[in-house]
């Protein structure tokens, strides 16, 4: 029985392959499409319905029904049963439709005649584009056989649909991949950018889906198959000895890579007429549905894995490579699932804007993308599938909102926007040398927030007056091994020389948290925010807080130095540190080097805690750094990292205010300088109600220095601490609105 219907199934494919490369118009392809089909399964009707936009499915092309129903007859997402096909991605075999659940009947089809029903989702990589229908008179449940070969050809039918075979002049439909889209996604560096779509893993187009010689084609995926698992044991030789997470993911490549049942079910693919990419392609789209049906994460990571596996075996089959940096469009935007921070700093400035289906505010890529001033919108839906290469694309990180192939309407709006934002930071750049004075004469010192070599542009480009946090572990993070001290010595040295002899506020490591190195042992924590982090590692591990201490005095040279420590938490663990940086002064004294000229050690306040320290602590420290946006998740109990609660405190709630004041009250009384440095510095209007309640030195993205600037020389802020202290006599939860009423006053 199989034998014979992989025969049909193959003689029906090659009547396909036929109407494919017939230079007929769209509409007369896909409606030779459904007569072939409703010829060779002996079957009365044959319909093609295809989405004609996200929950609309139109009648395409049939067989069988009424002829006037095509491009009339439509259906909602989940409505009647080729609805429920669309949506559940599950096919429906009935020999009675009119009694199956949610049968509707469009009388003006004419189907009221047909009894049996077989509707196969039109799927590709797992994503539905439509669905094929076959139904008959007489009452008959279709033969496994029968829905096999069906199912083959509804993958053709996808390919074809990807590839705009039924667009031209009487086009069939409007192909998805020609549709405008919007996504809203989250937002992880703001701003606005326009462009072309630069997909970091692009989509393998199988322009051959159906083949006539099933021998060759097996060949081809043998030697295909054995070129994949020569290069997965090669991984695996490489990464021998190195971390024991990523040779499990290896191994479990090599498991599938010399699966059996794989092999077996694409070989029999082949076998009904499938090209060796069609056939991984069809194996692939079905475990992507199984992906979205599994909720086991175990199971879900070992499909992604898979999925993986083919991605990397069509590339082999077809040859479409990797994107490399040397064809990227113009203006090129990057859309991806994820990206890791190395590959990111790979691409560097040349990119104009990024989209991630994953990805975190507080990820490594997002970090970086905002060292780089790119915009980055976050969890944008399933952007991977609905953007082609080149497509246009808008995104507005402030918003956190793509459009994807825009309507005239988008473009023109969006682009006012942008004008209104080249606008504004013309009125910024002139600003450039002018003090952040405010109104009623106070100065506010602006710096600027570094990470990267790559920021150090900035700092005379946005007219900061300093580096007021150089976060150190960025370099730590986008390499795959521990750098070596003569490696940091270099690197912090060509800081200072880039600062032209402002002011760097050299962060030591702040990792664990998010921030996982590839080459230390993972730590299993159940809250590594709160974990092993930071100082803690520092003070656990003296060695590399020696290394990094020593790099800085030597790349110093002789010039001033600054030295902050992350997360302290209390006073002891402020003087354990200073006690480090002293052990190292005394060092680098006996081996007669050059000494820094001056030396500060600092401590950032990122936990309440250290807001109640003894003032002996305030005396005693250099200077102190409120890293606002770990103080703020701890103050409040609400994650950073976490989308639901992130958002759910106001920085200017009078709770947080308070604390903030104390800490400047504190920190005056033991005349230590102050400044604060987490994201709500770069913000205006938080930043000019933190000038207003007391502090003096505020650190931020390069980018926001511009924004702050503006909007605190227009401020009075003795005027802005009076609507504060008002807003908290009355007992408001927040200044905010007192403070935008009062702001709207001003104009
Ligand atoms: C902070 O917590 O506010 C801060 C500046 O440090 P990071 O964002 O690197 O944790
Ligand atoms: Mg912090």
């Amino acid at each position: 029985m199989v034998k014979s219907t992989e025969s049909e199934s193959r003689k029906l494919l090659g009547r396909l392959r036929e109407a494919m490369a017939s230079d007929a118009e769209g509409q007369a392809r896909l409606d030779r499409i459904t007569q072939l089909i409703g010829d060779s399964m002996r079957t009365e009707v044959c319909s093609v319905y295809l989405f004609c936009d996200d929950d609309t499915l139109e009648l395409c092309a049939t067989e069988g029904l009424k002829p006037e129903s095509v491009h009339q007859t439509r259906l909602r997402l989940g409505e009647g049963l080729v609805g429920r096909v669309a949506k559940t991605g599950k096919l429906v075999n009935t020999p009675d439709a009119p009694s199956a659940k949610g049968f509707r009947y469009m009388p003006e089809t004419g189907e009221e005649r047909f009894s049996s029903f077989l509707g196969i989702p039109v799927q590709r990589l797992g994503d539905t584009l439509g669905v094929l229908v076959v139904q008959s008179r007489d009452a008959r449940v279709y033969s496994a056989d029968e829905v096999y070969a069906l199912e083959v050809v509804a993958m053709v039918i996808a390919e074809m649909t990807e590839l705009g075979t039924f667009v031209g002049e009487g086009a069939a439909l409007s192909p998805r991949h020609q549709q405008p889209v919007l996504m809203r996604g989250g937002t992880a560096q703001e701003g606005a950018a326009e462009g072309h779509v630069w997909l970091h893993e692009p989509r393998v187009v199988v322009s051959n889906p159906i083949a006539d010689d099933p021998d060759a084609e097996l060949v081809r995926l043998t030697g295909a198959v054995e070129e994949l698992r020569v290069g997965v044991d090669r991984m695996l030789e490489m990464s021998k000895d190195g971390d024991k997470e990523a040779l499990q993911v290896l191994e479990t490549y090599r498991m599938f890579a010399n699966s059996k049942g794989w092999m077996r079910r694409m070989e029999e693919d082949i076998a009904r007429g499938l090209s060796a990419e069609a056939a991984v392609e069809k194996e692939q789209s079905q475990a992507r549905a199984r992906m979205g049906q599994v909720t086991d994460a175990y199971l879900r990571d070992r499909l992604a894995d898979l999925d993986d596996l083919s991605n990397r075996l069509l590339r082999i089959l077809t040859g479409q490579g990797v994107n490399t940096g040397a064809e990227l469009p113009v203006d090129p935007i990057l859309v991806a699932r994820n990206i890791g921070p190395a590959e990111l700093l790979e691409y560097g400035r040349s990119l104009r804007g990024i989209v991630l289906e994953e990805g975190s505010v507080g990820s490594h890529a997002a970090i970086v993308a905002r060292a780089l001033a790119i915009p980055l919108v976050i969890h944008a839906g399933q952007v991977t599938v609905e953007a082609l290469n080149g497509d246009h694309i808008m995104v507005d990180g402030d918003q956190g909102v793509v459009h994807l192939r825009p309507g005239e309407s988008v473009i023109t709006a969006f682009r006012d926007k942008m004008a209104m934002q080249a606008k504004a930071q013309e009125r910024y750049t002139s600003l450039l040398d002018k003090p952040a004075k405010t109104l009623d004469g106070v100065v506010v010192a602006l710096h600027m927030n570094a990470g990267l070599m790559a920021d150090l542009p900035s700092l005379e480009s946005s007219g900061a007056e300093g580096v007021g946090l150089f976060r150190t572990e960025l370099q730590f993070l986008v390499r795959n091994k521990m750098p070596r001290r003569s490696e940091l010595v270099a690197l912090y040295a060509r800081v200072l020389d880039a600062a032209h002899g402002k002011r760097v506020v050299f962060r030591t490591l702040d990792i664990g948290s998010d921030k996982v190195l590839s080459y230390m042992k993972p730590n299993d924590e159940p809250n590594p925010a709160m974990g092993w982090r930071a100082i803690r590692v520092g003070l656990d591990k003296p060695g590399i807080m020696q290394m990094q201490i020593q790099s800085l005095m030597r790349a110093a040279k002789g010039r001033p130095l600054t030295i902050m420590f992350p997360f302290v938490a209390q006073f002891e663990e402020y003087k354990a540190a200073r006690a480090a940086v002293m052990k190292s002064l005394t060092r680098e004294i006996r081996l007669g080097r050059a000494l820094p000229e001056k030396l500060e050690i600092g401590a950032m306040l990122e936990t309440p805690s250290l807001a109640f320290a003894p003032q002996k602590f305030f005396d005693d420290v250099g200077f102190v750094s409120i890293g606002g946006n770990d103080l703020k998740q701890f103050f409040f109990a609400a994650d950073r990292e976490n989308e639901r609660v992130r958002r759910r405190y106001d920085t200017l709630n009078v709770s947080f205010l308070g604390l903030i004041e104390q800490i400047v009250k504190r920190c005056a009384t033991s005349g230590t300088p102050l400044s604060f440095c987490g994201e709500d510095a770069g913000r205006p209007i938080e930043a000019m109600c933190l000038a207003a309640i007391g502090i003096r030195t505020l650190s931020m993205r390069p980018a926001s220095i511009g924004p702050v600037k503006s909007l605190l020389r227009r401020a009075d802020l003795g005027a802005v601490r009076r609507i504060i202290d008002d807003a908290r006599a009355r007992g408001d939860q927040s200044v905010r609105p007192a403070v935008m009423e009062w702001l709207g006053q001003q104009g």
